[in-house]
């Protein structure tokens, strides 16, 4: 296995562990990023970013992600197609272990961000794939003038549903409640397309299929107001319901807080000298692209300062 040392390793890039990568380069750190399992992040599963400073026009998740990670490789970041599967916290300087490489580093920006939650009812499990999905950027294509419902209320209930028009003939929103916390702009938007429908205070008992071909056929809904139960026939239903951060590889080994996200002191720092954290790995309140490239710059200058320190 080759060994690789730097002075910095960071684990992820999205928004935040690109920007780290920017300043740390800048400022002659030569680090390390490694992308994990979802390149760019979450906003390469999105489409049009309205709402990250610098675009006049809508720029598109995936677009935005590649550019982010040339800039970084462009100002001296080595990008690495690696998962980390092993991290050693107790010796200094840290080993992290990938399939084909043993890193070892003075420091750590953690920036493996946010997956999307599942509802976790009956066959949501068995039909992923088969007519559930999490991202409608990703399979919208395959439910052209189809019936599809999205479950949630956020933006990104509200967004999926709107992308879906372009391709399903009906999409029924399905929510717990009687309010969507989406932005307002979405929300007008949402309730001005024909094609969107909605089903307040209601939750999904079972999902329901067939087995050849494997395909959704319907859903079993409760309503929470009379809990009254009713079957609606579907194509396919994205699942829209937040995310849970990917911390996984540092349970028992960082503290967490009890939903599982990164605990941190004074906005980056995490329980470990020289290991911080940025983005939505932590930050459970505002989840931007913005907000994690803001962090991610913070957890830069810090690695740079506690960098400096020991040299
Ligand atoms: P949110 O946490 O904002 O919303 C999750 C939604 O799912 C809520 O409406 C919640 O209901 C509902 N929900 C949660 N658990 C369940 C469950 N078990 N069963 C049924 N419904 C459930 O997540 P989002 O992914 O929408 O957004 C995450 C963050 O990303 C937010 O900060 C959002 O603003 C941001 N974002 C921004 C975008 C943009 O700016 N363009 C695009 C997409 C996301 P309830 O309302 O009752 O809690």
């Amino acid at each position: 296995m080759k060994k690789i040392s730097s002075k910095l390793i960071i684990l992820g890039s999205g928004p935040a562990g690109c920007t780290a990568a920017i300043y740390a380069a800048r400022s002659g750190l030569e680090p390390i990023m490694i992308n994990g399992n979802q390149p760019g992040g979450q906003l390469t599963i999105t489409t049009d970013v309205e709402n990250y400073p610098g675009f006049a026009d809508p720029v598109l998740g995936p677009d935005l992600m590649q550019n982010m990670i040339k800039q970084s490789e462009n100002v001296g970041c080595k990008v690495y197609n690696e998962q980390i599967s092993e991290i050693d916290f107790n010796t200094y300087p840290y080993t992290l272990k990938s399939n084909n490489y043993t890193f070892v580093t003075q420091s750590i920006i953690i920036a493996t961000g946010a997956s999307a939650k599942w509802l976790g009812v009956k066959n949501e499990e068995k039909y992923r794939g088969h007519g559930i999905s999490a991202c409608a950027t990703c399979d919208a294509f395959f439910f052209k003038n189809k019936k599809v419902a999205v479950i949630g209320g956020g933006n990104t209930a509200v967004e999926e549903a709107l992308f879906l028009t372009k391709f399903a003939k009906e999409v029924i929103l399905i929510h717990r409640r009687d309010k969507l916390r989406a932005e307002k702009i979405l929300q007008k938007r949402a309730f001005c397309n024909e094609k969107i429908s909605f089903l307040w205070n209601s939750i999904i008992l079972n999902i329901n299929g067939n087995e050849n071909p494997k395909l959704v056929k319907s859903i079993t809904l409760k309503s929470l107001l009379d809990n009254s139960v009713s079957i609606i026939e579907i194509d396919g239903v994205f699942v829209a319901i937040g995310h849970k951060p990917n911390t996984d590889l540092f349970s028992n080994k960082l503290d967490l807080d009890n939903e599982g996200y990164l605990k941190v002191h004074n906005q980056v720092f995490t329980n470990k000298k020289g290991v911080f954290a940025a983005g939505d790995v932590h930050d459970k309140s505002f989840r931007q692209a913005v907000t994690a490239a803001g962090f991610g710059c913070m957890a830069a200058l810090e690695a740079e300062k506690f960098i400096e320190l020991k040299e």
